[in-house]
């Protein structure tokens, strides 16, 4: 039986998937709202869908995916153990960038998504999730790897994994990025302020 959560989630799901609040559904194949553990602690928020998530409705299910998993699986947490989602749940066309307007229009279901598994640490993955999550701090190569604390959650800035599949040595600084993250989930698991729901 579903949870509460993943009730929640999975209608959030279907109004992701019947969205037109902004144009990115009419070049879409289908919405991509998210996957994983309904109470995680962590939530990753990637960029957008792309080619391979729009095609199975699935985020990070391309090559970047699979470095996700790699990363995930170096500390010991894995896709059904973390959430994940994008700041835009359907693919910009040719991969382009999200417009302002498209990340505004999409907000208030990752609002929602944020709202129901109350994560205690958000990773932002790139750009352009930074700069809805952390605005106007500085550049993704300035502060990946820097965990920040807003109310109750700790956000971590991350490269977007696709980097590491333009430019091999940045796949060691994630690597690395991702240890930050494990130590500070233990710390968080150490002080019994984790979700265990
Ligand atoms: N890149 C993203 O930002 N999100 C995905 O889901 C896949 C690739």
């Amino acid at each position: 039986m579903l949870s509460d959560n993943q009730q929640k989630l999975a209608k959030l799901a279907e109004q992701v998937n019947a969205c037109q609040r902004c144009p990115l559904y009419k070049d879409a194949t289908q919405g991509v709202a998210g996957e994983g553990s309904a109470s995680a602690d962590i939530m990753f928020i990637g960029e957008g869908p792309g080619k391979e998530e729009d095609k199975q409705g699935r985020p990070f299910c391309g090559a970047a995916g699979k470095f996700l998993d790699v990363m995930l699986e170096s500390i010991a947490l894995s896709r059904e153990t973390v959430y994940i989602a994008n700041v835009v749940k359907h693919r910009p066309p040719n991969n382009r960038d999200p417009l302002p307007t498209e990340v505004e229009a999409c907000w208030p279901y990752l609002e929602a998504q944020i709202k129901i598994i109350e994560p205690k640490i958000i990773a932002v993955l790139g750009r352009h999730s930074m700069a809805r999550f952390l605005p106007n701090l500085g550049t993704i190569s300035e502060l990946h790897g820097r965990a920040f604390k807003r109310d109750d959650r700790i956000y971590v800035a991350l490269y977007h994994p696709a980097v590491a599949l333009y430019n091999g040595s940045m796949r060691q600084v994630l690597l690395e990025d991702f240890k930050k993250l494990q130590l500070i989930l233990e710390k968080l698991r150490n002080n019994g302020e984790t979700n265990d729901r």
